[in-house]
């Protein structure tokens, strides 16, 4: 046996798990057709530059980084927005506002591998351009809770905070940007007393370490009332109070639209990219202690990539963490059957000689959208059956001698083990039936 292995952190799809892959990449597709959101297609690989401009110390020292044969310090994408970012400060210049942006594949991070963490992560990402108001930000959330439920979970909540209330304590509080970013990545961490040293020791005033601590514990799903406690919480800071109000119209929206969303509001929350600047969202099941999508607002980085000013929130889900949680929540076998009931057909001719008449009815059968396979090993009759019984096929055609003069095959129903003679031109019917 070959000692041949995937790379670290790196993993194969077998057929069963590309299934469910791709069918929660379907639903990705098909909310993305729901919501207004275009697809468009970016490169894996992108200027080291580019990715490490807002990506935060955490991602950047994560990124697949090397030089390419032309000495160019390039990555593979640990993210779509950068990308999405580039194109809308550049070539989508123009494009009247709002616009959506869907994108889908594989983004790459070194984290450490281990259940629901790899390195090679595939995502669905939704971007809405163009809008500062709150109701962009609750499509977003909205969009994720139906893409949730179309991948087929019954269970998940979604935290939500804003990196506005935060930031503007800080900015009040004078600190630096870069410490400010610092702190936000120990609190996404929720490493809290390396991020409250840091703040101490930038001279705050008095009444900001009681605050910031009180603020840790602010958290709860009776949403409205929290964010209402975390606004009087910082009264003395005008962003700040600004950010809470702003939290507290989008969170309003997203009650009124009546989608049934379990939400938790936590003040503490921050997010690891830089790059946010209002509510931050994550999406969580029970029994998974990890995110399955996590996204925000984001209204300063197109003009930091040299666009016009574009106020900005996006999401992306992880793709593998969704499967998982499909798989503890549901029978994926049952996921998959809702949404695809399809029917599959083994083609057998009985002697070689009809293999050329076992291709064309194929053919006729692909025409009209039925999957076939062909027997292509040459076996006989019985022992193809048996094959197709334990694939769980629905049909079999077989092609014999005696039918085809009468320009007809036999039909066989797999599961009902049942078998007639039907005309060549009524085979797809047959099968369809
Ligand atoms: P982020 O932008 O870091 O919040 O990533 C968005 C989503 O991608 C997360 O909520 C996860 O579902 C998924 N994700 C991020 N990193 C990994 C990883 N190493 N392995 C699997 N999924 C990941």
């Amino acid at each position: 046996m070959s000692e041949f292995k995937t790379v670290r952190g790196m993993r194969d799809f077998l057929p069963e798990e590309a299934r469910l892959l791709r069918h929660v990449e379907s639903k990705g597709r098909e909310m993305a057709r729901l919501y207004g959101y275009r697809e468009i297609v970016t490169p894996v690989v992108e200027p080291y530059e580019l990715l490490s401009a807002k990506a935060g110390e955490e991602v950047k020292s994560r990124m697949f980084l090397f030089k390419d044969l032309g000495g160019r310090d390039v990555a593979l994408r640990p993210e779509f927005t950068a990308s999405i970012a580039r194109l809308v400060a550049t070539t989508l210049r123009n494009e009247p506002k709002p616009f959506r942006l869907f994108s889908t594949g594989t983004v790459y991070r070194y984290d450490e591998p281990q259940r629901g963490r790899y390195r090679e992560i595939w995502q669905t990402n939704y971007e809405l351009l163009g809008s500062s108001r709150p109701e962009a930000d609750a499509e977003i959330l909205l969009l994720t809770c139906n893409l949730m439920k179309a991948a087929g979970l019954r269970k998940f909540t979604f935290k939500v905070g804003h990196v506005g209330v935060l930031r503007g304590i800080f900015t009040q509080e004078k600190l630096l940007e870069k410490v400010q970013s610092a702190v936000m990545q120990l609190l996404d961490k929720k490493q809290y007393e390396d991020a409250f040293k840091l703040v101490e020791s930038a001279g705050v005033s008095e009444a900001c370490m009681p605050t910031l601590r009180k603020m840790i514990d602010l958290k709860g799903n009776n949403v409205l009332e929290v964010v209402d406690r975390v606004a009087d919480l910082v009264k003395d800071y005008e962003k700040a109070v600004e950010a809470a109000k702003n939290l507290r119209e989008i969170l309003d929206l997203v009650l009124k639209s009546e989608a049934g969303v379990d939400l938790t509001v936590d003040a503490g929350f921050a997010r690891g990219l830089e790059y946010y600047t209002g509510m931050i969202l994550e999406v969580f099941v029970p029994d998974l202690d990890i995110a399955l999508g996590g996204g925000g607002r984001y209204d300063k980085l197109i003009e930091l990539f040299g666009g016009d000013p574009t106020p900005a929130v996006g999401i992306a889900h992880g793709v593998d963490r969704m499967m998982l949680a499909v798989q503890q929540q549901r029978t994926p076998q049952k996921v998959l059957q809702e949404t695809e009931r399809e029917r599959t057909v083994l083609v057998i001719p009985i002697k070689q000689e009809l293999r050329g008449e076992a291709l064309r009815i194929s053919q006729i059968l692909r025409n009209v959208g039925i999957p076939v396979e062909l027997e292509v090993m040459g076996r006989k009759m019985t022992k193809a059956l048996e094959d197709a019984d334990r694939r769980k096929m629905s049909y079999a055609v077989i092609i014999g001698e005696k039918e085809l003069k009468e320009k007809a095959v036999v039909v066989r129903n797999l599961g009902k083990r049942a078998q007639s003679t039907v005309k060549i031109e009524d085979v797809a019917k047959a099968v369809e039936s």
